[in-house]
């Protein structure tokens, strides 16, 4: 297994080369200021908590042709970034406003995919520094360093390693849709997982090796590539006798870290039980996108009404998950089922929606002037600004004057305009509140 790389990019001068050195631990620096020294890419090996990785500084990387712009050379040095780094630490200056530069790498960046850690260098205060203009960037929560000084430094790499993938190997093309079939021993996931693979193009079956209690499959639908994680395969193979409720529980937790989208498996004659609530419970807090099927539909008797009353069962059980869509199946005879795959790429695209600062801020102020924030004592909750810093799932932060006054209901109010705007189907949402001051 090859070590994690890790690509530290930006501007000139905010730092990179210091914070290379910094992470280099001690190892000499190549500083090379005269021009025309022509040198290699600057590659290090460091280690943190046991774990060991090689870092990349891009900003050593020298252009053959030296009249290539600075802003080209840029993006080419975060493009190499992305092509060899598993986490990408893109530095800016704390000191100054984000540049339209920083906005090209933050772009660059984002589009790729890879984890990216926003340090943002030259703090030389840390209780009074002001980094919200830095969420503008859409890369999460920047982590203040200094580089000249070591400050912080530990948190920076805290962050790093925390992203490195848990084994390379195990990387799966980012398009894959992972999905997990959870739910009660007998609700018919081994069924469904059949019945689904039984139409589709399957590519690896029982795909070794990653978690010895699920069985994983890739398979094709309409161009578009899927892994299914099955916790019901390893008894189906035999390989499990006889499975307590308590380990069917552990195992579809654990299918459901490793997963975009959860298919919640409900039984159609027992409605909502205590465990399907406790793994729900975990889905939506892990963030996932998910889709309530209930199962075994053709056992039901059903007049016009039914499904209507089983929905709002559903909704009355399961109140946290109002977002949720809910399907009605059969694995036994395929009824719908096709209708499953269609409902996950809805609900993954939901789940990984990001929306524009600018039209995020002009809904905002709409919102709060259709509805005004209720006074406190005398005191009004201003939200100053809001911007979203993540997907999957995607996640706000509202930046006020006084986190206090933001009440229960006021949220609530935010996040049910933010689902009216976008909807967010099938996807828990996040909001942070932070206080301005
Ligand atoms: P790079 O070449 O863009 O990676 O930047 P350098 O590492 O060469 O640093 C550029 C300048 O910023 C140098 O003068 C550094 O001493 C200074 N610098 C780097 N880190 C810090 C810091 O944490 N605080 C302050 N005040 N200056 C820093
Ligand atoms: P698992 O334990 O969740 O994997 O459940 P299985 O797929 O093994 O199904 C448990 C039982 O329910 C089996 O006897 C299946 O034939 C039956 N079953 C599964 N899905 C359906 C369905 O949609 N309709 C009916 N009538 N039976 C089903």
């Amino acid at each position: 297994m090859s070590k994690p790389v890790v690509a530290i990019v930006g501007r000139p001068n905010v730092g990179k080369s210091t914070l290379f050195n910094r992470l280099a631990g001690g190892l000499v620096a190549i500083v090379e200021n005269r021009p025309g020294v022509t040198r290699d890419r600057l590659y290090r090996d460091s280690e943190w908590l046991g774990r060991k990785f090689t870092i990349i500084d891009t900003g050593g990387i020298e252009f053959v042709n030296e009249n290539t712009p600075i802003s080209a050379q840029m993006r080419r040095q975060a493009e190499i970034a992305i092509e060899e780094a598993d986490v990408i630490v893109f530095v800016i200056d704390a000191q100054i406003s984000p540049t339209p530069d920083d906005d090209m790498i933050a772009q660059t960046l984002r589009r790729s995919g890879k984890p990216v850690i926003l340090a943002a260098n030259k703090v030389e205060n840390f209780a009074k520094t002001e980094l919200y203009e830095f969420y503008n960037l859409g890369l999460g929560e920047p982590v203040p360093i200094s580089a000249v000084h070591g400050m912080n430094i530990g948190d920076l790499l805290d962050e790093v390693v925390a992203h490195f993938p848990e084994n390379i190997e195990e990387e799966v093309d980012p398009d894959t849709i992972r999905i997990a079939v959870v739910g009660r021993p007998n609700v018919g996931k081994s069924s469904l997982v059949n019945t689904l693979l039984g139409e589709e193009r399957v590519i690896v079956s029982n795909i070794p090796g990653t978690t010895r209690d699920a069985i994983d499959s890739a398979f094709e639908h309409d161009g578009k590539h899927y892994i299914i994680i099955d916790t019901a395969g390893m008894r189906r193979k035999g390989r499990i006798e006889e499975l307590t409720e308590q380990y069917s529980v552990s195992r579809s937790l654990r299918a459901v870290d490793r997963s975009d989208v959860i298919l919640m498996l409900l039984d159609a004659g027992e409605g909502v039980t205590e465990q399907d609530k406790k793994i729900a419970g975990y889905a939506h807090e892990a963030g996932k996108g998910i889709v309530l099927v209930v199962n075994k539909w053709d056992l039901i008797e059903k007049d016009d009404k039914t499904m209507n009353r089983f929905e709002k069962d559903i909704r009355e059980e399961l109140g946290f998950m109002q977002y949720a869509p809910t399907l009605f199946i059969s694995a036994k005879t395929g009824q719908r089922v096709t209708k499953l795959l269609d409902l996950v790429d809805f609900v993954a695209e939901q789940n990984s929606t990001r929306v524009a600062t600018a039209t995020l801020n002009t809904l905002v102020r709409e919102w709060v002037h259709l509805n005004p924030p209720p006074t406190d004592k005398g005191r009004r909750l201003k939200v100053l600004y809001a911007t979203q810093v993540g997907v999957k799932p995607p996640t706000f932060v509202f930046f006020v004057n006084d986190h206090e006054l933001m009440h229960f209901s006021y949220r609530r109010y935010l996040e049910n305009q933010l689902r009216a705007s976008f909807g967010f189907e099938g996807s828990p949402i996040r909001m942070i509140v932070r206080q301005k001051d």
